[in-house]
């Protein structure tokens, strides 16, 4: 798998998949979410009212993922998965890796090749960010997956300083 790091805005990538930094309403909210259905339209917020409805009737859990098409964006499917809040008090890394996991299976059941990330629970939900740079990074190299090109999509350069460490210790032996 190639890891590569793009500066900028995660709704005009050309790649199969992009994953939501959603929460658990699926119904919208700020950050990444909020410009996704911004730009995507209509169509995304259906399709998560529909899951909210059948699979999802009290909200997609922490840690989870699941997709929708992509209505008006470039990419086909929105990955949409929800990062746990930062706790100072309780370790909650596991499910911040698991973010990263389950939307790589979910890629590999759509049979998307390449999908682009956002730096999960690091906006609103407070996440350092060379903690969940390290995380994302270390858990996409670790996990097993037929997706061939994963793409972080790093809105402010700070974002960027971070996965570029990030992938830089993990080339280190
Ligand atoms: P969370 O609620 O999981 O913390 P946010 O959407 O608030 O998610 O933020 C996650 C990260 O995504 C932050 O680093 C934020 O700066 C960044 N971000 C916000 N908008 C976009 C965008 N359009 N494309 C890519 N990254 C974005």
């Amino acid at each position: 798998m190639r890891i590569t790091l793009v500066p900028g805005d995660i709704t005009t990538q050309n790649v199969d998949a992009v994953v939501n930094a959603a929460n658990s309403s699926l119904l919208g909210g700020g950050g990444v979410d909020g410009a996704i259905h911004r730009r995507g339209g209509p169509a995304i917020l259906a399709e998560c009212r529909e899951l909210r409805a059948s699979r999802y009737v009290n909200g997609l859990p922490t840690g989870m993922a699941v997709a929708t098409t992509a209505g008006e964006l470039p990419a086909r499917w929105v990955i949409h998965t929800v990062g746990p809040v930062f706790s100072a008090g309780e370790d909650r890394s596991e499910l911040l890796a698991s973010c990263y996991r389950e939307s790589l299976r979910v890629a590999d059941e759509l049979g998307a090749a390449g999908v682009a990330f956002p730096a999960v629970s690091a906006g609103v939900y407070g996440w350092p960010m060379d903690d969940a740079a390290r995380i994302a990074v270390g858990t996409v190299s670790a996990t097993a997956t037929r997706v061939s090109e994963v793409r972080f999509v790093l809105f402010t350069a700070d974002a960027h300083a971070a996965f570029d460490l990030a992938l830089s210790l993990l080339d280190r032996p």
